[in-house]
């Protein structure tokens, strides 16, 4: 491992000015409190201006993927001056270590959610979440801020070892600290507030749709569109291909997620040559294509192919731990939005403007109708408040801030706030279903 000075060191200058105050000051014990790899990386992470908000939001789930499961495994941006940096005595070190003195804080970034059965600690900085009992999820919340020794009086002292199994548990996956100073940690803030009217969209096509791709493109660039899905039923060859990435070449999009049934052109060459000339290309499914395979082309894109036919919106509305997203910024959007609907627009194969293709109203037709137009409904919006703490069943899910929402498909089609038909989670015996 490397040490703690080390680390510091290899921050630019501006990393260092500006990381915040209250982790420079644990930074000299970070070796000593067992959290040296995290404090240097809370450092470059607030130094970077929240580098982690990858902006890159889900917005499809519909076919099985290779990438691994994640399953386990801000504080304050302060302007600081630049000071000796303080040291405290080393008993007062082993005493921290060891809870005899300070109260344990979690990272800011690593967040407990509460489920029916079980609780999550979702570390928004490194991606990943980790499962605690929903006893450790008490005392993060409601005994925050005592000492391991008020925590262990209030359970009659009959605990002691679960207790300190717990907080060793904490410690060694670098999820918080000791301190001496609680309050200079204080919470993230979960606002969750964009300038963009439109933050991703979707556009299905097959082999019958005569979609005007530079009008929606520039429409979709008005709206501040950044995140688009590309999804063809059919084969669009490559000239095709080509032409849809040429007309969103100078707009404000800044990822291209794209999906095509398998052609005899679309060969890892030719894709790779297109995501590199089309930078804003951020991954490629290739769908019924002879075999799964998969790899990464041109500047890190994901490439996969897939036997698995996407012919349908249908395919769409899976919910399996491979699509959870453990991010800040996919987190607070979860926290307030419905985490797929939420400033989203789609188009249909035939160019009807939807909330998402698979839903069953349309707001007109990009044959006659803006996006703007349709938009502007009283009633577009009206799905994009439904946040998961209003979802039965979800409401009571440990996932329900990483998880990707489907009101499309649902356990009962008349009730827009029944949980996702397509997801086989039961968060009250914390166990999935075979699909
Ligand atoms: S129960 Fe709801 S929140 Fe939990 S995984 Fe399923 S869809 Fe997501």
């Amino acid at each position: 491992m490397p040490d703690s000075r080390s680390l510091f060191e290899r921050l630019t200058p501006e990393g260092q000015r500006l990381m915040p105050v209250n982790y420079r000051f644990m930074e000299p014990l970070a070796e000593e409190l067992g959290s040296v790899q995290r404090l240097a990386e809370s450092s470059v992470y607030h130094a970077d201006g929240y580098c982690c908000w990858g902006f890159h939001k889900p917005i499809s789930r519909c076919c099985a993927s290779s990438k691994p499961q994640s399953i386990q495994e801000d504080a304050r941006e302060e302007e600081v001056s630049v000071e000796p940096i303080q040291t405290q005595p080393i008993d007062l070190v082993k005493k921290l270590r060891l809870g005899l003195e300070g109260v344990f804080v979690l990272f800011a970034c690593c967040v407990p959610v509460r489920g029916a059965r079980r609780s999550l600690i979702c570390d928004l900085q490194r991606s990943v979440f980790c499962f605690i009992p929903n006893g450790l999820y008490k005392i993060l919340n409601e005994h925050r801020g005592k000492t391991i020794a008020a925590i262990k009086a209030l359970y009659g002292n009959s605990y002691d070892e679960v207790i300190e199994e717990y907080f060793e548990f904490l410690i060694s996956k670098e999820l918080g600290f000791w301190c001496t100073d609680p309050k200079c940690f204080p919470d993230l803030d979960f606002g969750w507030e964009r300038p963009e009217r439109i933050t991703n969209a979707i556009i299905d096509a097959d082999a019958a749709s005569q979609h005007n791709y530079p009008k929606i493109l520039s429409e979709l660039d008005d709206l501040g569109c950044k995140a688009l899905q590309l999804r063809f039923f059919c084969s669009p060859g490559q000239q095709e291909l080509e032409a849809v990435l040429k007309a969103a070449a100078y707009g404000g999009l800044r990822s291209i997620d794209i999906i095509a049934a398998y052609n005899i052109e679309l060969t890892v060459e030719a894709l790779e040559s297109l995501s590199i000339q089309y930078q804003r290309v951020n991954s490629v499914i290739i769908h019924s294509a002879p075999e799964n395979r998969g790899c990464v082309i041109g500047r890190n894109v994901t490439l996969r192919y897939l036997a698995q036919a996407i012919d349908s919106p249908a395919c769409c509305g899976q919910v399996h731990p491979r699509y959870f997203v453990t991010n800040l910024s996919a987190f607070a959007e979860a926290r307030r939005f419905n985490s797929c609907l939420n400033r989203k627009i789609s188009i249909d194969a035939r160019g009807e403007i939807r909330n998402c293709p698979s839903l069953p109203r349309s707001f007109g037709n990009t044959s006659d109708t803006s996006l703007h137009s349709a938009l502007a409904h009283n009633d577009f919006a009206a799905l994009w408040e439904i946040n998961k703490d209003q979802v039965e069943i979800c409401k009571d899910c440990e996932f329900r801030y990483i998880c990707t929402d489907c009101r499309a498909y649902l356990t009962s089609p008349g009730d827009v706030y029944s949980k996702p038909s397509k997801c086989s989670y039961n968060p009250y015996t914390a166990e999935w279903l075979p699909a």
